[in-house]
């Protein structure tokens, strides 16, 4: 334990800053963290959980006074069952840590994300990440066979199963996955490994308009299958600012308003890119694509991924931004698109407005900026406005942290809200656990 914290301990990737901590603890084990949060629960104090901070919410963001316990230290890979292809971690060990503990033993852990260096798999469990491969994988939830999470209390809850399926009752991890830590802590988790794909295809194409980047993805589903392994679209000014940020080259027609990037990958040992060729014909000549370049080296594929991935840079470079990550039925994604970008250049022609995301999985990214403070909530409520009465998410994958919770009942209704919260009393009724994430 430390009172003396360093300034990396007080934000993470969202910007906030909430005040100093008064101590500092970086457990081992999960029976040191229950020993603390048993301390805590005890006493009556607040308990804000650290991860890799690379969240957006502020979720990780402590208060004055606060106990923050951080995981860094619990990065033990504890063991590889090869014969099933499960890994058991402790909650620490951060996401690119464990893809190549899996590829050692010649399993694929396909989640995958920008902050894959920094961000902890207990981070990416309790936010349910969802990232790059998400259309062939699933997020997070998909990946978690089982998990042990300390409670509120200081209890050690372990459910280490591996097993596939369990009907046995209510099956505990569910609670865990995407509460952002406000109903435990992980301290372990069981993980789903996956056979090696084979090697990787990608393209970027061009699109006409916002209906062709929806209508080619159903093209795509229906030509590769299960081969469609990502598919990420970028406005035409997100993929010159990236490309101009990054030194990467723009490899289509920089008049076209949209560019989507394709990789398609077989099993292991089988190349895809005949299929992805003839997929890409067909979309052509259903005037799909305007413009297409496919990757013909494994730098070519790396470069593709700069331009889809220079978010750190374009954050920098527009900050003060603000962030979204919406979710929205496909049909519905291109007049939310024209909505918005109406709506923010009407009233901020002096920022960028950067369209992109996962649409394969209806994750719609927005990075709007620069911004002053004042005018942060005014571009949150237009964006969540439009978004209002349409069945979607106000947060697609980073959580809700602190600097969603305004917004969150925009898109969750009454009886939604009053369940997390009769969740929430029932197993943290004092509130020891990041109180004041998600909902107040
Ligand atoms: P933190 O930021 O430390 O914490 C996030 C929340 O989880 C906080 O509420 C914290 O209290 C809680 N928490 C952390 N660890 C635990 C634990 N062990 N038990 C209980 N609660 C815990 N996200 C995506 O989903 N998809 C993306 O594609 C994506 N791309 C990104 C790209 C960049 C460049 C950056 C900076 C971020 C990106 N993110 C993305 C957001 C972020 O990386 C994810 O939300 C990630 O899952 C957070 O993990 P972390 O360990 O950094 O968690």
């Amino acid at each position: 334990m430390t009172n003396d914290i360093e300034d990396r301990f007080l934000t993470d990737w969202s910007g906030l800053t909430r005040g100093r901590p008064a101590e500092l603890h970086r457990p081992a084990t999960a029976a040191e963290v229950a020993a603390i949060v048993a301390d805590c629960h005890r006493q009556g104090r607040k308990i804000t959980i650290q991860g890799g901070l690379t969240g957006l919410a502020g979720g990780a963001v402590p208060a004055d006074g606060d106990v923050v316990i951080n995981l860094e230290r619990m990065n033990q890979i504890e063991e590889i069952d090869d014969l099933e292809g499960v890994m058991v971690v402790q909650a620490g060990a951060t996401l690119e840590q464990v893809q190549s503990a899996a590829a050692d033993a010649g399993w694929f852990f396909p989640v995958d994300l920008g902050a894959r260096g920094s961000c902890q798999v207990g981070g990416n469990a309790a936010t349910n990440a969802g990232g790059e491969r998400v259309l062939r994988y699933g997020t997070m939830r998909d990946s978690v066979l089982g998990l042990e999470a300390v409670l509120a209390d200081g209890t050690v809850l372990e459910s280490l199963t591996r097993l596939v399926k369990n009907s046995a009752g209510l099956d505990p991890r569910f609670l865990f996955i995407g509460s952002e830590g406000t109903l435990g802590i992980i301290t372990r988790l069981v993980l789903k490994l996956q056979p090696p794909p084979g090697p990787t295809v990608a393209a970027i194409a061009a699109l006409p308009d916002m209906v062709a980047v929806a209508k080619l993805l159903r093209h795509l589903k229906q030509t590769l299958g299960g081969m469609l392994h990502a598919y990420e679209f970028m406005s035409q000014r997100f993929v010159e600012m990236s490309a101009s940020l990054s030194g990467v080259r723009n490899p289509v027609d920089p008049q076209s308003p949209w560019a989507v990037l394709i990789e398609a990958r077989g099993v292991q040992g089988q190349t895809v890119d005949e299929q992805l060729q003839a997929a890409l014909e067909g979309a052509f000549e259903a005037e799909l694509i305007s413009d297409c370049a496919v990757a013909s080296s494994l730098s070519d594929v790396e470069s593709f991924w700069r331009l889809r991935q220079s978010i750190p840079e374009l954050l920098t470079h527009l900050k003060p931004t603000v962030n979204f990550d919406c979710g929205l039925a496909l049909k519905q994604i291109p007049d939310f698109v024209e909505r918005v970008e109406a709506v923010l250049k009407s009233r901020f022609p002096n920022a960028e407005h950067l369209f992109f995301g996962h649409l394969g999985d209806n994750n719609l990214h927005l990075v709007t900026g620069p911004h002053a403070e004042q005018d942060k909530h005014t571009v949150d409520e237009l964006v969540y406005r439009e978004l209002q009465g349409h069945h979607g998410t106000i947060s697609a994958e980073h959580g809700v942290g602190f600097i969603k919770k305004p917004f969150l009942e925009m898109t969750r209704n009454p009886a939604q809200i009053a369940l997390l919260r009769t969740l929430k009393q029932a197993l943290d009724p004092k509130q020891t656990l990041n109180p004041g994430r998600v909902l107040d």
